[in-house]
């Protein structure tokens, strides 16, 4: 709960409190009570409330006499009258202030409280209260003052001390002190002025006391006209003819008092050491004080601390005479805690009277002004979703960072570069409102496993980035990342449902020197992406190779975007062959890259880029349509049953497009290729993220009359409980296996094993990487039909195969050797 929520709860319960008491006392009260004296005493306690306050001289607090006349009300009239007064007297002052309703109540049942909390008291201690001013014993009398005091401080200190102190405690524990003392005199001259007079009427009967009461209220009227007259008087010498623009006189004076006290703006009368002399309407609502309650206060108290060095400064300046007047935007504090901004004009007005010089305050309230103003602030420097820094402001406390350490021997920073690991699979199945619940859940728990002088901010989308200062070497930074790890492995809980969220992270660190802010995040980002690549869920430091690939791989993906248009594209072409005859049955099409500068780029090394920006697929697009052409042609040169056939490569974001099956079936129309020799290569990973629509764009793709197998058979997602409900062709067992296939019996049983599988599910086999004698062999034995690899040719550009297919079909007819030919490649038969 925020301190204002606070103090409105804590407000709202004692109105109710104070409520209760007065029903309390409406219960208990005693109707055979004089009427006429009950009556006096509440117009006396108004008036005297409203007119006669006694301000002490050289203090900044007043006596008012409010206490003292409850009091006397108890003695006279029983606790229950007084109560019923308090609450009365308290809601006609509070009225006059006039602020809003909860304050007012509140006010009203402070004192209702306090008052009814001392009849108690006095109740418990003494039993019938109204007797006690009877009672001749001397204890028994100043035990009842002494409750008096006792319960009047503890009363003055809630309302001026909680309320007031409360706020400015921490800073003005000096004030707060003075405060207290002030409260404890004021109670017992109270109590003691009320105990006189109790005894007086005792003494003399409550005639004498319902004569004299309408005597003092206007002694305290009278008393209180010539008060004001005398600061109008004052200032008039100096203030009222700059403020109210005439001379001396009543009339002058009387229109510069009206001009004052309701003037729009909020203004004051300080004197020249910061005390409040005088506060018009407007002020006290700006603040929720009343005019007495802010009077007992003085400048550095409502003044916010930030501004208090700056404006007394200034006053100085106005007073030396350096300044003719001035303006400061400054905060003020609200009674209750809260910032006020005023736009502050400041000019001297000269007392005639005793030459002292006095300052006026004009002030203006800009909150809403300044509020909005700090909005966009924060605004331009925070992430909307989860309220922490963005980039901007990150990149500042780097820059900051960086500036410090360099004029520090031995401590460092790092940067943390956080990417949620599988955060789309989670966006996307479970909606974007859980995304953001996840995003806001991790932002909290980085949180608080930060230090309180490190930075976290958002970068966007589900990447995070940490600044860790005071490191004393990288290892510490080590133990940042790890925390946060084991932070994240407690589940969120979103929308009632448990969410797991593993981050990989990249660290960055000043022990490598950078001068640049947007450096450290990039090499962070780099390590980021390493740690990604290495299985997620982990981290990675940067470090210098790290960059050196980080800038090829980016400027390995511009070249990419050109070498489309300007043909540095083309394709090889690798045969397969059928391992029972050797006859060659077809090609595997593979992309090339003669970059050129670079020379020959490896599609190892490419397609995981091309993949990563999205332009595999206008790459996989075209090796297709170039794949096919080719085809066409040998297929209508060398007719043969079954045609020849060319395999492709389908990356995953090509089988993830929507119009997938429209592109294909278009290129296949457009090159004119028979699709009985066409095979599309997938992997088990793309059809493995979701089973059920995968099944259905394969059955799609096999409607187009074309042929399917699943690439690199094995080493993806163990994908054999699905595997007989996709429309496959041919598993393509991965080189992997058949390397290893002679080392050791486990792997050549894992052959086996998808051999046997695949001949179960009808589908054929494909061994990739058949590079010697020994593993053709060994496949042969156990029945796989076709093999691809050295052994028989690498992949070769078009007039490699050219001459490939030729060989082969010009050998057609003749007999077919039973085994491969030794030597040279292409160790390919007859088609
Ligand atoms: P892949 O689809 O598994 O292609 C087989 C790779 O194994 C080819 O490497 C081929 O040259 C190599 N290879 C064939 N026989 C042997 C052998 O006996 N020993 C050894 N050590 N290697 C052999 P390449 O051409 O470098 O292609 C690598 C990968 O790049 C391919 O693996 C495929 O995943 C991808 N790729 C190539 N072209 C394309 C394409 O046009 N589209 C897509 N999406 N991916 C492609
Ligand atoms: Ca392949
Ligand atoms: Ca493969």
């Amino acid at each position: 709960m925020s301190k204002q929520e606070i103090t409105l709860r804590f407000k709202q319960f004692v109105v109710v409190v104070g409520a209760l008491c007065v029903i309390a006392a409406l219960v208990g009260l005693n109707f055979a009570l004089p009427v006429a004296p009950l009556l006096a005493l509440l117009l006396l306690t108004v008036i005297i409330n409203t007119r006669c306050v006694i301000q002490m001289p050289r203090e900044w607090w007043q006596l008012s006499p409010n206490e003292s006349l409850l009091l006397l009300t108890m003695l006279l009239f029983g606790g229950e009258a007084a109560v019923l007064l308090a609450g009365a007297t308290a809601l006609s002052l509070s009225l006059r202030a006039g602020r809003n309703w909860l304050n007012i109540t509140y006010a009203a049942a402070i004192t209702v409280i306090s008052t009814a909390t001392l009849a108690v008291l006095l109740h418990t201690l003494y039993g019938d209260v109204a007797a006690l001013n009877q009672s001749s014993l001397f204890n028994t009398y100043a035990g009842m003052l002494a409750c008096a005091v006792l319960v009047h401080t503890v009363s003055r200190f809630i309302t001026s001390g909680l309320v007031v102190g409360f706020v400015t405690v921490q800073t003005r524990g000096q004030a707060w002190a003075k405060l207290m003392l002030h409260a404890l005199l004021v109670s017992f001259v109270g109590a003691c002025a009320a105990g006189l007079v109790a005894k007086l009427v005792g003494y003399t009967g409550l005639n004498l006391f319902i004569w004299a009461a309408p005597v003092v209220a206007l002694g305290c009227g009278v008393w209180d006209t010539y008060r004001q007259n005398k600061f109008l008087r004052g200032i008039g010498g100096g203030g009222a003819r700059a403020h109210a623009g005439a001379g001396e006189g009543n009339e002058s004076e009387e229109r510069f008092r009206s001009a004052f006290d309701y003037a729009a703006i909020g203004m004051a009368l300080v004197s020249a050491e910061g005390r409040w002399l005088q506060v018009n309407h407007s002020l006290c609502r700006l603040l929720d004080y009343t005019e007495r309650e802010l009077q007992m206060t003085d400048l550095l108290t409502v003044i916010h601390h930030d501004d208090a060095g700056a404006v007394f400064e200034h006053i100085k300046r106005l007073v030396k005479g350096l300044l003719p007047v001035f303006q400061v935007e400054l905060r003020l504090r609200h009674k209750f805690g809260r910032e006020v901004w005023v736009l502050a004009s400041v000019s001297l007005a000269s007392n005639s009277h005793n030459q002292s010089v006095h300052l006026i305050f004009q002030m203006q309230d800009i909150t809403d002004r300044k509020l909005a103003e700090e909005q966009l602030q924060h605004d331009a420097f925070h992430d909307a979703l989860t309220g922490l820094p963005n980039r901007a402001m990150f990149l500042d406390h780097l820059r900051l960072a960086i500036a410090r350490m360099q004029r520090r021997e031995g401590v460092g920073f790092a940067v943390l570069y956080l990417d949620v690991d599988r955060f789309k699979v989670i966006n996307d199945s479970l909606g974007h409102p859980v995304g953001d619940q996840l995003l806001n859940g991790i932002a909290r728990r980085l949180e608080t496993t930060l230090r309180p002088g490190d930075t976290v901010a958002r970068l966007g989308g589900d990447e995070f980035i940490l600044l860790i200062e005071e490191l004393h070497g990288e290892t510490e930074a080590i133990s940042v990342a790890e925390r946060i790890q084991t932070e994240l492995q407690v589940a969120f809980d979103l929308s009632g449902r448990e969410v797991f969220a593993t981050v990989s992270i990249g660290i960055s660190s000043s022990w490598t020197s950078y001068l640049n802010p947007e450096d450290i995040v990039r090499d962070a980002d780099t390590a980021m992406y390493r740690a990604k690549q290495h299985g997620k869920a982990r981290h990675e430091i940067f470090d210098g190779a790290m960059h050196k690939h980080a800038t090829s791989v980016l400027q390995l993906e511009t070249d990419m975007r050109h070498a489309l248009e300007r043909g540095e594209f083309f394709v090889h072409y690798q045969p397969i062959v059928a391992l029972q005859d050797f006859k060659l049955r077809g090609f595997e099409a593979l992309v090339r890259w003669q970059h050129p500068e670079r020379g020959f780029i490896s599609p190892v090394e490419f397609i995981p880029i091309a993949e990563e920006t999205g332009l595999i697929i206008p790459l996989g697009e075209w090796v297709l349509r170039e794949a096919c052409t080719q085809m066409n042609r040998w297929q209508k040169i060398f007719p043969a049953d079954p045609p020849l056939a060319v395999s492709v490569n389908l990356s995953g974001k090509q089988f993830i497009q929507q119009d997938l099956i429209k592109r294909i079936a278009g290129i296949i129309t457009e090159t004119g290729i028979d699709p009985k020799g066409l095979k599309l290569e997938i992997t088990e990973s793309m059809v493995m993220d979701n089973v059920e629509t995968a099944i259905e764009m394969l059955k799609q793709l096999r409607a187009l009359g074309l042929k399917l197998s699943i690439d690199d058979f094995g080493t993806g997602y163990s994908s054999l409980s699905y595997l007989h409900r996709f429309p496959i062709n041919t598993l393509k067992i991965d080189r992997s296996f058949v390397t290893r296939m002679t080392d050791n019996n486990e792997n050549l049983e894992i052959v086996r094993t998808i051999i046997t599988l695949a001949q179960t599910l009808g589908m054929d086999v494909v061994a990739e990487g058949v590079e010697v004698q020994e593993q053709l062999t060994m496949l042969r034995d156990l029945g796989c039909e076709h093999g691809q690899g050295y052994f028989f040719s690498k992949p070769v550009d078009v007039k490699g195969a050219e001459k490939i297919i030729l060989e082969t079909y010009i050998l057609a007819g003749t007999t077919p050797p039973p085994q491969p030919p030794q030597g040279a490649t292409p160790r390919v038969m007859s088609v």
